[in-house]
C-alpha cells in the first residue's frame, strides 16, 4: 500500500507529462519547451496533493503517519513553489505576458504570501532553527496578529490560489487543443477538491457517532487537567495505546476550535477515554472552564506512536518529559491487561514534583508488572528526593544498560519538549541503538 501511495504520487506528473508531449512531439522535442512544461506540470500536479494530504485520508495517514505528513506538506510546499518560479521564469523567455500567464502569476503571489505565513507562524520547529527570526515571531505571537487559528483561516485561502492555477493551465494550449488533456486537468481538480471540501465541510457532519460529553475534569496540577469523555453511543471507538484525535469542544467561553490531544486513557476501557492537557497558550487556557456535560467531537485516531505497531519489539524504553506522559499513561495501562511480562523501563523528566501527574497509579503498577521499572527525575525542585537534575548521555546509557534492555527488540519512545527528544535520540544513538527502533511523537506541527 505504501508503495503504490508513493508510485500514484510521482506517476501522477510524469501521466500529464507524457500526454502533452505526445500531443505535440515536434515542440517538445525542444528543451526550451520541454522543460518550463515538466516544472509545470510537476508543481500543478504535486499542489493538488497538498490539497488531498491536508484532508489526512485515513489511508495514507495509516501507512505514514500524520506527523510525517505535515511535514512532507511543509517541505513539497517550498519544493513546488520553487518549481513554479522556475517554471515561470523559463517560460517569460519564449512567451510576453498574457492572460494565462497573469492567472498563474496570482496563483504564484498567493501560494507564495500563504505558504510564508504558514510556514513562520504554523510550523513552530522550523522557526527554532532561524534565532533572529524566532524573536520577532515570538513577539508578534504575544501581540496576537498571527494565532494559529486565524492562520488555519488565511491557510485556506490557498483554495482560492488552486482556483486561479486550474483556470491558468485550462487555458494552456495543450489543454485547449487536446479534450482528453483538458479532462485529465479536470479530474485531477475534481480529486483534490473532493478531498478537500469532505474534510472542510462534510466530515464535521459525518461525526455523528464521535460525539463526546465531558464527564469528569480533574485538576492534576496548577496548569494540568485531566478530562473524561464518555461517548454519546455508550462505547468509545476502536484506537491503539498512543495514538491521538483532534478534538472540537463546544463550551460557553471557548472556542470551537480544534485541536490534537493524545488519548491518554488505555483502549482497555470501554466506557470512556481520557485527555491530559497543560495550559500553553489560549485554547488549553482555557480548559479549565469546561462543564460537565459540555458536548466534545473527537476525530480519530491518528498516528503510529504505539507499542502495537512494532510486533517485533519485545521490551519497551519511555523517555518522556512532562505533558509528554500522556501517551505513556495510555501504553502502560495497555500493557498492564495485555503484557503484564514485558520489560518496561519509564524515564520521565519534569521540572517540579507536582508535575509527576497520577505518580501513585505509576508507583503502583511496579506492584503489578514486575518488570517495571519507573524512574522519575525532577529537575528543579529541592524538596524532590528521587533522581534530580537533567537528563544527560551518562544517564540514558547507565538506565538503559540493563540486559533486558540491550538487544535490538527494544523500542525506545521518545515524547516531550524538543531539547528532550534532541538528547534522547542523539544519546540513544550514540549508544548504537538503530534509528528504526527509536520512535518519537512531537506535540508540535
Ligand atoms: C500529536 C499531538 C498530540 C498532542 N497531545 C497533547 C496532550 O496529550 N496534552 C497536551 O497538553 N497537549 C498535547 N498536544 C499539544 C496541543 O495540541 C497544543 O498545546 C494546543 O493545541 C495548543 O493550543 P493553544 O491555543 O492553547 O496554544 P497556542 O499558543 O495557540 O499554540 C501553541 C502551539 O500549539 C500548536 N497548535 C495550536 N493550535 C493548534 C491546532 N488547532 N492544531 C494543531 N496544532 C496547534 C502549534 O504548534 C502552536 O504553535 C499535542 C499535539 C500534537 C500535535
Amino acid at each position: 500500500m505504501k508503495f503504490m501511495i508513493k508510485a500514484t504520487y510521482f506517476l501522477s506528473p510524469l501521466i500529464l507529462v507524457s500526454m502533452i508531449v505526445m500531443n505535440n512531439t515536434v515542440k517538445y522535442t525542444k528543451l526550451t519547451y520541454l522543460l518550463p512544461m515538466i516544472f509545470g506540470v510537476f508543481s500543478y500536479t504535486w499542489l493538488l496533493w497538498q490539497f488531498i494530504l491536508s484532508a489526512r485520508p485515513k489511508f495514507i495517514e495509516r501507512q505514514f503517519g500524520l506527523d510525517k505528513i505535515y511535514r512532507f506538506h511543509g517541505i513539497i510546499a517550498l519544493v513546488t513553489i520553487g518549481m513554479i518560479i522556475i517554471h515561470k521564469s523559463l517560460f517569460e523567455m519564449i512567451f510576453s505576458e498574457t492572460i494565462t500567464t497573469q492567472l498563474g502569476s496570482i496563483a504564484l503571489f498567493l501560494f507564495i504570501s500563504i505558504s510564508v505565513l504558514s510556514l513562520l507562524f504554523m510550523s513552530t520547529r522550523l522557526l527554532k532553527k532561524i534565532p533572529y527570526l524566532s524573536g520577532i515571531v515570538k513577539l508578534l505571537n504575544t501581540i496576537k496578529v498571527f494565532s494559529y487559528e486565524r492562520l488555519k483561516l488565511v491557510h485556506n485561502m490557498t483554495f482560492i490560489a488552486l482556483l486561479f492555477m486550474q483556470v491558468h493551465v485550462l487555458f494552456t494550449s495543450s489543454a485547449q487543443n487536446n479534450p482528453i488533456i483538458f479532462t485529465t486537468y479536470m479530474v485531477y481538480f475534481f480529486i483534490a477538491t473532493a478531498f478537500y471540501l469532505y474534510h472542510k465541510i462534510f466530515k464535521p457532519w459525518l461525526l455523528e457517532d464521535h460525539k463526546y460529553e465531558v464527564a469528569s475534569i480533574q485538576k492534576e496540577t496548577t496548569d494540568t487537567w485531566t478530562i473524561a469523555l464518555t461517548s454519546k453511543t455508550g462505547e468509545v471507538f476502536q484506537y491503539q495505546p498512543g495514538q491521538f484525535g483532534f478534538f472540537r469542544i463546544t463550551s460557553e467561553g471557548i472556542k470551537a476550535e480544534e485541536h490534537p490531544f493524545t488519548i491518554s486513557s488505555s483502549p482497555t476501557t470501554r466506557t470512556h477515554i481520557t485527555i491530559t492537557v497543560k495550559a500553553l497558550g489560549d485554547f488549553t487556557q482555557k480548559i479549565k472552564h469546561l462543564k460537565i456535560g459540555d458536548s466534545v467531537t473527537v476525530e480519530g485516531p491518528y498516528g503510529k506512536f504505539s507499542y502495537l505497531e512494532f510486533e517485533k519489539e519485545k521490551a519497551t524504553v519511555f523517555v518522556a518529559g512532562g505533558v509528554g506522559i500522556t501517551p505513556v499513561l495510555s501504553m502502560v495501562n495497555h500493557m498492564l491487561y495485555k503484557d503484564t511480562q514485558r520489560h518496561v523501563l519509564l524515564i520521565w523528566s519534569v521540572k517540579k514534583k507536582e508535575d509527576l501527574i497520577q505518580l501513585t497509579d505509576l508507583e503502583a503498577l511496579k506492584k503489578r508488572m514486575p518488570n517495571f521499572i519507573f524512574i522519575p527525575v525532577v529537575s528543579s525542585d529541592d524538596t524532590w528526593t528521587g533522581e534530580r537534575g537533567r537528563l544527560d548521555y551518562h544517564r540514558m546509557k547507565t538506565w538503559t544498560a540493563p540486559p533486558q534492555f540491550a538487544d535490538q527488540s527494544t523500542g525506545y519512545f521518545v515524547c516531550g519538549p524538543e531539547n528532550l527528544m534532541k538528547m534522547t535520540v542523539s544519546s540513544l544513538k550514540q549508544l548504537g541503538i538503530s534509528k528504526n527502533q527509536i520512535h518519537y511523537e512531537q506535540f508540535t506541527v
